[in-house]
């Protein structure tokens, strides 16, 4: 089977086999024996982890290098998508130039705002946001408030995506001290107007099953 090279952004499942273009990030330190390298691949879409297992026998990466990856499987650890190069991966230095970008990038309609969007308060100490006044950790405290949006956009695939205060205010166009006095109903009524059901090209950066973004616009349809 002849296989596509696909973009790191395109990456979703792991047990797939997939080719792939990309500049050697980073190379880390492994402690682990069974591991020959690991580190950051990047292309234009963003960046994943790659490991090399030591029983693989591939010769080593250079760092700042371009290679072709053919046959590489992705898999997860601890929940992050990762890239895995086994006896089957096939690597060829490349004399392309890829620029690697940190953001991801998406396009799609988002589909679902979720509850804690709008304004909340978060704990002074740790952060975290209140649940019925009440922090996980530190009990009952006095919460500082925020604005933001978590929910739910749809492209190919589905992917949560988080929105913070700046972002957020310059979206609703409304800022925190005003969202403050109109109060968390219509708040979220503004939110839901500005965003459901429209469609957005969305940049940021992946933390945990989030997109956290940076850069938010209209697209027409
Ligand atoms: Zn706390």
């Amino acid at each position: 089977m002849k296989r596509e090279f696909i973009k790191i952004k395109d990456m979703r499942r792991e047990n797939s086999w997939i080719n792939l273009k990309a500049r050697v990030f980073q190379l880390w330190n492994s402690e682990s024996e069974s591991i020959s390298q690991i580190g950051l691949l990047g292309d234009e879409t963003g960046t994943i982890k790659f490991i090399t297992w030591k029983k693989s026998n591939h010769p080593l990466l250079e760092e700042d290098k371009c290679y072709e990856f053919k046959n590489l499987v992705t898999g997860s650890w601890q929940g992050k998508l990762q890239v895995n190069l086994n006896k089957n991966t096939i690597i060829t230095p490349i004399d392309e130039n890829i620029e690697v970008s940190f953001l991801t990038k998406l396009h799609g309609k988002i589909i679902r705002i979720y509850h804690g969007s709008g304004l909340i308060r978060r704990c002074p100490f740790c952060k975290r946001a209140l649940i019925n006044e009440v922090c996980p950790e530190h009990g009952n405290v006095e919460g500082i408030y925020d604005l933001r949006v978590k929910a739910l956009l749809k492209d190919n695939d589905i992917q949560d995506i988080l929105l913070n205060r700046d972002v957020t205010e310059h979206l609703i166009g409304i800022d925190l001290e005003k969202a403050k006095e109109l109060g968390q109903k219509s708040v979220l009524h503004k939110i839901e107007k500005s965003l459901l059901n429209k469609f957005f090209n969305v940049e940021g950066r992946r933390v945990g099953r989030y997109i956290l973004v940076e850069n938010i616009c209209d697209r027409d349809e």
